[in-house]
């Protein structure tokens, strides 16, 4: 059984149809249940429910200070190498654009992890693009120890890896992983991704189950608003987050709300994510799921995120930078995509305790 039976059982339904059946009453009875199915979660990503925004927004902040107290856990992103052999249209690490591309030896990464490190920030995220023949494993292992002298917390967001290569990973300290599905929708997921392995959709659907098989602490999944139909998509991500969580009782499971930012190459979205609508999400996500943890990071504008602060979100990432090389000076590479909010930590984190949140640089550590 893998989350991909699910998505196939939906593949007849008309969610146009069910959305625009769905009533107040409907709305407001799925936010007053204590355990939502999958139709209660429908009707709260429905146009219908954002007649009841606040009522959610209520529902929403009262399950995250049960589940999360008043905290949000920072975490800050390596960018390793932007070399890449796949072409997503909408990245701008695509093959095909003629970037300043920059990989990094161990020992430029243990400069920026040096110059990381002093944010003050515990938890990492290691990213890079997916080039085999550089980025082999050999390096990510040799990229994690170094990496785990510097910060307690070690997550990754790279190409899709083998169970036995997620369990190598984490056995040098690696507890987390972060991997989005992009598109549910299998025809645009096609389109999209014009060839290289990522191309594979099946593949990378069944990557957050194998790092959950592999005991990774955290898995992260997401699907990159802009590509699909956007209850569709905020719908199948729920799903499948709400799948792992049953499945995999020790992993911690998390989503996150990526929306396409512009980047190398220009892409244009079909499908826009308003601010009303990501808020809209949110909420359902954390009133259909009060445990799961939910992301939000420097892609979105910095009072964008301020205000997202009591709705349900636990972590955000800080003092981003998604260029290789980003943290020093000299020698930067391109960007993956555009960052919002530029605040620097110290900005980010007086702003969280102004709205009397507690900061959490590090809630685990793992001792190898
Ligand atoms: S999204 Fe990832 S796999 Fe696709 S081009 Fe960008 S870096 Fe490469």
């Amino acid at each position: 059984m893998s989350y991909y039976e699910i998505i196939k059982k939906f593949e007849g339904f008309d969610f146009d149809a069910y959305f625009s059946n769905v009533t107040d009453e409907d709305v407001l009875k799925s936010i007053q249940k204590e355990k939502l199915n999958h139709l209660d979660f429908l009707n709260l990503l429905s146009d219908k429910a954002k007649n009841h925004l606040e009522a959610m927004a209520r529902k929403a902040h009262m399950l995250t200070r049960q589940n999360f107290g008043r905290t949000i856990s920072l975490y800050i992103p390596i960018y390793v190498s932007n070399y890449c052999t796949n072409k997503c249209v909408y990245c701008g690490f695509n093959q095909e654009n003629n970037i300043k591309r920059k990989h990094l030896n161990l020992e430029e990464i243990e400069k920026e992890a040096i110059e990381i490190a002093k944010t003050g920030i515990k938890h990492i995220l290691l990213l890079t693009g997916e080039a085999k023949e550089l980025i082999t494993m050999e390096y990510l292992m040799d990229a994690v120890k170094i990496l785990k002298k510097y910060f307690a917390s070690v997550s990754i967001e790279i190409f899709p890896l083998e169970i036995e290569e997620y369990q190598a990973l984490k056995e040098l300290g690696v507890d987390g992983l972060t991997i989005y599905q992009e598109t549910y929708n299998e025809e645009i997921y096609d389109e999209v991704h014009l060839s290289g392995q990522k191309k594979n959709y099946l593949y990378r659907l069944n990557t957050p189950e194998r790092g959950a098989k592999a005991g990774l602490r955290t898995v992260t999944t997401g699907t990159l608003f802009g590509l699909g139909k956007l209850k569709e998509e905020a719908f199948l991500n729920g799903m499948h987050a709400k799948y792992l969580m049953d499945k995999y009782l020790g992993t911690e499971v998390g989503i996150s709300l990526p929306r396409i930012n512009n980047a190398e190459g220009g892409f244009q979205t079909k499908y826009q994510l308003d601010d009303k609508t990501f808020v809209q999400f949110i909420l359902a996500y954390r009133i259909f799921m009060p445990k799961v943890g939910i992301t939000v990071s420097t892609r979105e504008r910095a009072e964008f995120r301020d205000n997202l602060l009591k709705l349900g979100v636990t972590k955000f990432s800080a003092g981003s930078k998604t260029s290789v090389g980003g943290y020093q000076e000299e020698d930067k590479s391109t960007e993956q995509f555009e960052i919002s909010d530029s605040r620097s930590v110290e900005e980010i984190v007086s702003m969280i305790k102004s709205k009397n949140y507690q900061v959490i640089y590090k809630d685990w550590e793992l001792i190898v």
